[in-house]
């Protein structure tokens, strides 16, 4: 229990610290001159209360304590002044006047009720007119500077918000250092490209906040491009660098550099543009793959022909006629394995080109979906199982919606085992109808399940990278299905086999 009034009594005291400090802070901005620059507020409130109870203390102090109602002491003089120039440093050119015509009514009370109406009173409504001429100069001189400081102020104040909303909305990222390559600003796409947070004051030549490699080798501080930059005074332009994310994944970076410097010629900061360039990347690393893989795909078939058609011309001295045909069938296999191969690479660089047209008509997609299975049953190991109860039409080109069923069913019979089934099906529903090709085999992760329908791209896997092909099927098949204002999608789990899907809108035409 007295624990627990400890901790009551603790949280109450802090919350009390914490109440007084904000409330000191509050106070000492509201008093100080200092701190209310650039705040362009200005009020004549503050300074007619303040100077009107300056006097009314005087007063009091006349009056009540030293008992003489008639004294006037020229100190008013410099406390007025004083309290002049402190508004006109607080509030501009209005809080000074605001002072001066408060003491203009004080003065000309005292003027009015203690001097003597018949000797001095000329003389002093000449003096007060002399010291509220300075209260006015002074006012209007110290006010005009205040709010010329404010003027600055905010000025610059915006140029920075633009700046910084500048640099936030770039594509790229952004980091700026001083001098001396210490972190002044950034943007968010900085940390988001690098995967960790790049904080103000982190001297970029000196701490090792990521790993960075250039061509395999572990970067040190000093040979970042910033660093470089400010060692040899010479921008960077496209350093193209490798850093690992906290997940573990590879960023390809391409870094810019350079100085910036003021009126004079002096070095006053770096600024530094990164750009994550890790698709484009991946991209080239796979056409080079592509270049590898299409050249031995294509190097297969020519030279298992070569082989055939010497063992075909042996057949045919020897007049062995069964083995020549055997032979034949095979050649007939390799040509049409080529055949394939070279029609694909045309259709990406139809799609590349934009050149791939259809030609659509109107049919029954149940009976493509039947012929093509029949006809596939006859080159796969696996059964393949077609069943629907419906009979929807669509407008699509017939030869395309074959190219892309080929596809998925040669797919799901190749990365499956050879006694297991694939279930083709079509459903329908108001405006689309779906067909799925559904297999048991090895099954795609969630990553590579965003990436198979990319362009060229195969999954590395080395239980996959057995498998013959060039990534190309799945990329043809979503870019056919996409001109057909369709969809097509996957849904899998790793080692449980995959289902792949496309939709097509169904059309009601004869
Ligand atoms: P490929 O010629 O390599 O088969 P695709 O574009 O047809 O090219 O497929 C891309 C990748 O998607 C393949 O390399 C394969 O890893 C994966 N994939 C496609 N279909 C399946 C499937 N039914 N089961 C498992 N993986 C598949």
């Amino acid at each position: 229990m007295s624990e627990v009034v400890v901790l009551l009594d603790l949280i109450k005291r802090q919350r009390s610290d914490k109440y007084r400090t904000f409330t000191m802070n509050a106070i000492w901005k509201y008093i100080n001159p200092i701190a209310r620059l650039g705040l362009a507020k200005y009020s004549p409130v503050p300074a007619i209360v303040f100077t009107s109870l300056m006097c009314v203390l005087v007063e009091f102090y006349n009056i009540v304590i030293r008992n003489e109602p008639d004294l006037v002491t020229f100190n008013i003089i410099f406390i007025l002044l004083g309290i002049v120039i402190y508004f006109a440093f607080r509030d501009g050119v209005i809080g000074g006047l605001s002072a001066t015509a408060v003491a203009v009514v004080y003065f000309t009370y005292l003027i009015i009720t203690k001097i003597d109406p018949r000797s001095d009173q000329m003389d002093a409504a000449e003096l007060a007119l002399v010291i509220i001429t300075l209260y006015l100069f002074a006012s209007l001189v110290i006010g005009w500077l205040k709010q010329t400081i404010d003027k600055l102020i905010e000025r610059e104040a915006n140029e920075k918000i633009r700046l910084q909303s500048i640099i936030e909305q770039l594509p790229v990222g952004v980091v700026i250092t001083d001098e001396h390559g210490r972190v002044v600003n950034g943007n968010k796409k900085v940390n988001e490209i690098v995967g960790t947070q790049i904080k103000k004051g982190l001297h970029v030549g000196k701490e090792m906040f990521i790993k960075a490699y250039s061509n395999g080798k572990l970067l040190s501080p000093a040979q970042w491009p910033i660093s470089k930059v400010l060692t040899s005074n010479r921008p960077v332009v496209g350093d193209e660098l490798v850093v690992y994310q906290d997940d573990g994944k590879k960023v390809h970076l391409q870094v810019s550099a350079s100085l910036i410097r003021n009126k004079k010629g002096k070095i006053i900061a770096v600024a530094s543009i990164i750009n994550d360039i890790t698709e484009r990347k991946e991209l080239e690393e796979r056409k080079d793959d592509f270049v590898n893989m299409a050249s031995h795909e294509l190097k297969t078939p020519i030279t298992s022909n070569k082989i055939y058609l010497d063992l075909l011309s042996n057949f045919i001295d020897k007049n062995e006629k069964e083995k020549a045909l055997k032979t034949v069938a095979s050649i007939k296999y390799q040509t049409e394995r080529l055949q394939e191969l070279v029609s694909d690479l045309l259709d990406v660089s139809r799609l590349q080109t934009g050149k791939l047209s259809l030609r659509k008509e109107t049919f029954y997609i149940k009976d493509v979906i039947a012929e093509t299975t029949n006809q596939l049953q006859e080159s796969v190991k696996q059964e393949l199982s077609f069943s629907t109860k419906v009979n929807p039409k669509v407008s699509a080109d017939k030869f395309r919606i074959y190219q892309v069923l080929t596809n998925l069913i040669t797919n799901a019979a190749k990365y499956s085992p050879k006694d297991s089934k694939i279930l083709i099906k079509l459903q329908q529903d108001k405006h689309k109808v779906i067909v799925s090709v559904q297999d048991f085999g090895l099954g795609i992760t969630k990553h590579q399940q965003k990436k198979i329908f990319e362009r060229l791209y195969q999954v590395t896997d080395s239980k996959e990278k057995t498998f013959p092909g060039l990534g190309m099927g799945l990329y043809i098949s979503k870019e056919i299905i996409r001109k057909h204002r369709g969809k097509i999608w996957v849904e899998s789990k790793k080692d449980h086999g995959s289902t792949f899907y496309f939709s097509l809108p169904r059309t009601t035409k004869v």
